[in-house]
């Protein structure tokens, strides 16, 4: 469940990141630090102490993850590869689905120590916990054990982001093995947590969302050499009945305008050419303090003085709220050259019925009126959408009015979700839930759709010449890779040496659903 329809423009991630190499002892180097500061000196306490972290779910959690790391580095920490070289082994979760929080608990699995896997097989509720959790495995013959790391050699385990959150201390109960929980709203207090289990305690947490602080940090490991991520707002007040967000990351905190222009600033200077800003209603900004008497910046305002920066030649923006979505912002992108083309607005469903139910705050009637108004702007902008299908409730008729919203809109690309039940939601309480079978059906049929739709949209792209970022090199000789303004991304020959983190033009020869192929017929 949960299986994601991930077609065409890829979300935006810093994983996979070509350039990220693995020093000779195993360490992964720091990209730069992205404003150039010197790392405070090194405590020596944890000076030659290593760290694994291991990120799932979506971009800020990538980011939030770049922000731990980059706390740790600068206390002296080294990054490792395998959880079996770490001293400390921190999991940044995601509980959006039921899926993706599952995944971490098997994760935990996996670093049970001999001694309680010994107890637990003898425990018949434990081993029942471990059938749901492993899908079907008993403790001792689980392949997970394979990799068992010995918890017991001195090393700390850690939970953070949103799983942490909405489990906190039961993460103990389940895995005693952990001994740090620490959800996305505290992670300012995680050098102190650390510290705290270095002088001998056992377990500590910081689990509070009532706090108006963003998480910024002096220092940010980066993993991209060419693409900054920013959150510029973190948490969300929009309650949408469906969704662990509000729960797990707190209500919503504004980073102040002047703050986030000086680090982009600084960024520039680094050497980045592109910068994300990000937020899980990234256009709900507002910024918390004056630009001038009386008058704070709007998001679009933000937006058009980041564009501004010198030496910043791409500014993307995610995830817009269609409540917040306004002709201010369609009107910066049109004004500012750096500004993507290419947004990305949530809709859900295409069925007003739906919508309500979801707490949406639109109806599909409004949702449209912000997509006319991209299709009415002065250049071309590539629309992407998150889908949910088999929410409780939803008729075959509200099915087929997401299916025409498809046609309607002509995405570039949908994530698409079988609706996962989460705790704490008002929908988990709602009549008629949809059978899994039948969600899955849905969630094919949308994916079929939406994968012609892409098809015919691409290939009306043959012929036609593109700026593209180059981030990525094939084994293959004289192929590369790297993504659009619109964010497609496009395979193509070169015969150049070097291309990494260059802007080059580039000629669509073909096109598939999820991405163009071409070749390079320039420089910008
Ligand atoms: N804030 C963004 C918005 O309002 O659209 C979305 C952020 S959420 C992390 C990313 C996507 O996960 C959502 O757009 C939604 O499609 C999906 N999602 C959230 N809760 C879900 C649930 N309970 N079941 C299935 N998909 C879910
Ligand atoms: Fe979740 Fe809705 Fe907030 Fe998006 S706007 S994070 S879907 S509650």
């Amino acid at each position: 469940m949960g299986k994601s329809f991930d077609i065409g423009l890829e979300r935006l991630t810093g994983a996979g990141v070509p350039g990220i190499g693995v020093t000779q002892d195993g360490g992964v180097p720091i990209a730069k630090n992205a404003l150039g500061e010197k790392p405070p000196p090194q405590d020596a306490s944890t000076a030659g102490s290593t760290f694994y972290l291991e990120t799932f779910g979506c971009q800020m959690n990538d980011h939030d993850s770049e922000k731990v790391a980059g706390v740790l580095v600068a206390r002296g920490y080294r990054q490792v590869d395998e959880p079996e070289a770490a001293k400390v082994i921190l999991y940044n979760t995601c509980s959006i689905r039921e899926k993706a929080a599952q995944k971490v608990f098997s994760r935990l699995g996996e670093l049970r120590p001999a001694d309680e896997l010994h107890r637990k097989s003898f425990n018949t509720e434990d081993a029942e916990e471990e059938r749901r959790v492993h899908g079907g495995s008993l403790p001792g013959n689980h392949p997970s054990l394979r990799k068992i790391v010995n918890a017991g050699g001195g090393k700390i385990i850690g939970v953070l982001g949103c799983v942490a959150q909405q489990e906190g201390e039961e993460i103990f109960e389940r895995a005693p093995w952990v001994s740090l929980v620490c959800g996305s709203a505290s992670y300012r207090k995680l050098p102190q947590l650390i510290v705290e289990l270095e002088a001998g305690n056992r377990r500590v947490t910081g689990l509070d969302t009532d706090t108006d602080e963003t998480f910024e940090t002096e220092i940010t490991r980066r993993d991209n050499p060419w693409r900054a991520y920013l959150t510029i707002i973190e948490g969300c007040d929009k309650a949408c009945s469906y969704c662990v967000v509000p729960f797990t990351r707190g209500p919503e905190r504004s980073r102040a305008s002047a703050s986030i222009l000086e680090e982009v600033r600084q960024l520039a200077e680094a050497g980045y050419s592109e910068v994300q800003l990000l937020g899980q209603t990234v256009n709900s900004y507002a910024d918390p303090t004056p630009i001038s008497k009386g008058r704070n910046m709007r998001f679009s305002e933000l937006l058009a003085a980041v564009a501004e920066v010198r030496g910043i030649r791409r500014v993307r923006f995610t995830t817009s709220h269609p409540r917040d979505f306004g002709k201010d912002i369609v009107e910066a992108i049109e004004t500012h050259p750096t500004i993507c083309d290419h947004v990305h607005l949530p809709v859900q469903s295409g069925s007003t019925a739906v919508l309500r139910a979801m707490a949406r705050t639109y109806t599909r009637e409004e949702y449209l009126e912000k997509i006319a108004l991209m299709k009415a702007a002065r250049r071309p902008i590539s629309i992407t959408t998150d889908m949910i299908v088999g929410f409780p409730g939803e008729t075959e008729k509200d099915f087929e009015e997401t299916l025409s919203l498809l046609d309607e809109v002509q995405y570039d690309s949908v994530f698409a979700f079988k609706y996962s039940p989460r705790p704490n939601t008002p929908s988990l309480k709602m009549a008629d839930a949809i059978p899994e079978e039948e969600k899955g059906r849905r969630l094919a049929i949308l994916m079929d759709r939406q994968r012609e739709i892409q098809r015919v949209r691409n290939e009306k792209l043959v012929g036609e010449t593109f700026e593209v970022l180059v981030d990525g090199k094939s084994r293959r000789e004289n192929q590369w890779s790297g993504h659009t303004s619109s964010n497609r991304v496009v395979n193509f020959t070169s015969p150049e040496q070097e291309l990494l983190g260059d802007y080059v033009q580039v000629k669509v020869s073909s096109a598939m659903p999820n991405s163009l192929v071409g070749e390079m017929v320039g420089r910008t």
